[in-house]
């Protein structure tokens, strides 16, 4: 064991590890790279994080770096839950809910509580925390937080940033923050203090002002949905407020680890009318999508699954679908959930709703009983089943998965996504939150191989000039990590990517946390960590949807 795993142990309320199977284990995610921890912490509370920090700090002020590498369940796609350095697990004991005010429905929780459980627990009140991504049941609300998840429902109710109301972050050097929405007074104390905390207000202050036209042009704003790059758009407001949170949520733990988060919920309504209608063509599929964008009141999931989707669940599991999907496989399938708790509301959009499929669809169903919609929802999450499936070593890997552009540009998106895969003799399926112009594509590869290895990257780089042609960015979900991050100046151009660059030296100047994710990170610095053979690692407990 290291001196420094010595000095941690000695000084952590948590375990410190450092055997070869545990860092064998963290050396991955659910990204295609592998990069083995030195040390794996548990933190038993705030006080071991920010015993932590404080030391790599002092280490880093004599000129030794040791990343610290936050982690809730590592199912990050991106490669933004792997590090050489410190592994800070929090799962293992920071994984409370702290408090939940039954009124308000205002939540406080540790990191490491999975959400799924949250969301359980939020039920039993009536309540919901709508941004789950489709891993809620073994991802955490800390990794929601890091990533600023979001999911199916989504497109009515928004993305984890719009519920996040204030976060207790342990800085680099391990001061502990608490984030909200300042005014102008609360400001100018905080600018006026003398701590690190006080440096990075003044320092974002200035660096805001000094970039105020940069930041309002936003090449990303005609987007429903973002993960690219940090959100500083949202932290000097028109209304006067300043407010650190909405750049901590996305940041992928390489501005602060999070020790707490404060969370709005809505109430929660089971009782919803579920849609799934199959079209002749991605165009109609697409008009279709813009016509319930426009109804008086948002559905509550607007998802897509195409046809080769269908066909090749089809041929992998002949009777999944079975009765569900047209005999004659349409070019996609639409499903489309209302969830508005007033009856007399919900009939009055049920109406619109089948109005607009009896007039553009081939064909659709309708239902309102639970296990009847789950027989729908199955459509949806036939994802899984190409998802976890492997031939020899060709797996579905997350390279591109993520894409996301204007809603407007969706059916030239996909046009242009099959001629990208047809030129690459590559097989295509796509899925996932359309209603925000957000699709899912997984190539099957084999990562041992020379020839993939090249396709793959190939691969990225058309896909993801297809993504910024149409005003698009790299991710609408699933974040940079180390897989996009070299891709940033491509979404927001140089001048946007030096301004990240500037924000990430304000709150680490010695690149302590979580380094080569999101910003600073090139091809050739991923390229050697891509792992030969992917796999799903530890999700065959659940259905690996995505
Ligand atoms: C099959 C599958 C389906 C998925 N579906 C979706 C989906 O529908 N929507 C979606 O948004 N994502 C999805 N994801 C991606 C991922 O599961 C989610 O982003 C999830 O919220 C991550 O949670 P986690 O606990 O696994 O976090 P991790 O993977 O452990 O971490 C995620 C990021 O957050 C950072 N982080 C974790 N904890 C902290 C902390 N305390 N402080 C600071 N930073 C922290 C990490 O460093 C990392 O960069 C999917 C992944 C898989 C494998």
């Amino acid at each position: 064991m290291s001196k420094v795993a010595h000095y941690l142990q000695e000084h952590l309320l948590g375990e410190v590890m450092t055997s070869t199977d545990a860092r064998r284990y963290f050396a991955t995610d659910n990204s295609i790279f592998s990069l083995p921890p030195s040390i794996i912490v548990y933190p038993r509370n705030e006080n071991d994080v920010r015993k932590t920090a404080r030391f790599a700090w002092q280490l880093a002020e004599r000129g030794r770096i040791i990343p610290i590498t936050a982690r809730g369940a590592g199912t990050d796609v991106s490669g933004g839950a792997i590090g050489s350095g410190i592994m800070m697990v929090f799962p293992a004991h920071m994984n409370r809910i702290i408090e939940l005010d039954q009124k308000s429905g205002v939540v406080v929780a540790e990191p490491g509580l999975m959400y799924g459980r949250l969301q359980q627990t939020l039920h039993t009140h009536d309540r919901f925390l709508p941004p789950f991504p489709a891993s809620l049941e073994y991802s955490t609300i800390g990794g929601a937080v890091g990533n600023n998840a979001s999911g199916q429902k989504s497109v009515k109710y928004g993305a984890t940033k719009d519920y996040v109301r204030s976060l207790r972050v342990v800085l680099a050097n391990g001061e502990v923050i608490e984030t909200a929405p300042l005014n102008k007074r609360d400001l100018s104390k905080k600018l006026g203090l003398t701590t690190f905390e006080g440096e990075i207000y003044r320092s974002l202050d200035t660096l805001i002002e000094e970039n105020k036209d940069l930041i309002e042009k936003d090449l990303t704003k005609d987007l429903l949905r973002n993960t690219a790059g940090y959100a500083i758009t949202d932290v000097k407001r028109k209304d006067g407020t300043f407010d650190l949170t909405p750049l901590f949520v996305g940041s992928q733990g390489t501005l602060g680890i999070i020790s707490e988060v404060t969370c709005e919920t809505e109430t929660y309504n089971p009782e919803t009318v579920l849609f799934a209608a199959f079209f002749d063509t991605i165009d109609a599929t697409c008009k279709v999508i813009q016509k319930l964008r426009e109804l008086p009141q948002m559905p509550s999931s607007i998802e897509l699954v195409d046809g080769h989707l269908l066909d090749i669940v089809r041929e992998l599991n002949p009777n999944q679908l079975k009765g569900l999907v047209p005999q004659t496989t349409p070019a996609a399938a639409l499903i489309v959930e209302f969830d508005d708790p007033n009856d007399r509301h919900r009939k009055k959009i049920i109406k619109h709703a089948q109005k607009i499929f009896a007039e553009t669809a081939l064909e659709y169903k309708e239902e309102t009983e639970p296990d009847a919609q789950a027989g729908l929802w199955k459509i949806r999450q036939a994802s899984a089943t190409l998802l976890a499936h492997s031939e020899k070593e060709q797996k579905p890997i997350p390279i591109i998965e993520d894409g996301i552009v204007p809603v407007a540009k969706l059916s030239e998106f996909i046009q242009g996504i099959y001629k990208l895969f047809a030129s690459l003799k590559l097989d295509v399926a796509l899925w996932g939150p359309a209603g925000e112009g957000n699709l899912h594509v997984h190539p099957f590869l084999d990562l041992s191989q020379l020839g993939d290895r090249q396709k793959a990257f190939r691969l990225m780089d058309e896909y993801y000039t297809l993504v910024t042609s149409l005003g698009g960015s790299s991710s609408g979900q699933n974040n940079d990590g180390r897989i996009r991050g070299p891709y940033l100046t491509k979404v927001y151009g140089q001048e946007a990517y030096v301004l990240f660059q500037k924000i990430k030296q304000i709150f680490d100047p010695y690149g302590i946390l979580n380094p080569g994710v999101k910003v600073n990170v090139s091809m050739e610095e991923i390229r050697p960590l891509l792992r030969s053979g992917y796999s799903l690692d530890h999700l065959y407990e659940h259905m690996p949807r995505s």
